[in-house]
């Protein structure tokens, strides 16, 4: 089965600008913005501009230059918000995937979660 990338997804309309997002970073091939719903004190979700449905997607067919930019966007991000696990006090990354990983949104997209405690890894299902 080959992934089917649905371009009605709110992030592929945030990357069309077609609706508003509160961006912290932009490179050429990566979109970092805040979550609309917070979790914790830093919540941004990180997101390739590429039409990438989950992690293992974005990780098998990206070219290595998204790849790259986007692990250093999430670098960047880290240091800056102060949510790296040595300076700082560290953080949660965070991909859900498909049915059983509860995805909302299906443009691959990593939470980076900080600046309070994070409690289980894993709730149980609902
Ligand atoms: P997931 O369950 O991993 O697919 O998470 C999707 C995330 O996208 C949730 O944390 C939502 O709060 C967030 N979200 C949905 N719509 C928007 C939006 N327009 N701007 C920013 N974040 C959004």
């Amino acid at each position: 089965m080959a992934y089917a990338y649905d371009d009605q997804n709110i992030f592929a309309k945030i990357l069309r600008g077609e609706i508003p997002n509160k961006t912290v970073t932009e490179t050429e091939h990566t979109l970092a913005f805040e979550d609309i719903r917070p979790q914790a004190p830093v919540h941004v979700l990180v997101i390739p501009k590429g039409p990438y449905v989950t992690y293992d997607h974005f990780a098998g067919e990206a070219s290595d230059a998204e790849i790259v930019d986007f692990n250093r966007v999430v670098a960047r991000i880290c240091q800056d918000l102060g949510v790296t696990a040595d300076a700082g006090q560290g953080c949660r990354f965070i991909s859900n995937a498909g049915e059983h990983g509860v995805q909302e949104v299906p443009h691959y997209h990593l939470h980076i979660l900080g600046g309070r405690r994070m409690g289980r890894m894993v709730q149980p299902a609902d």
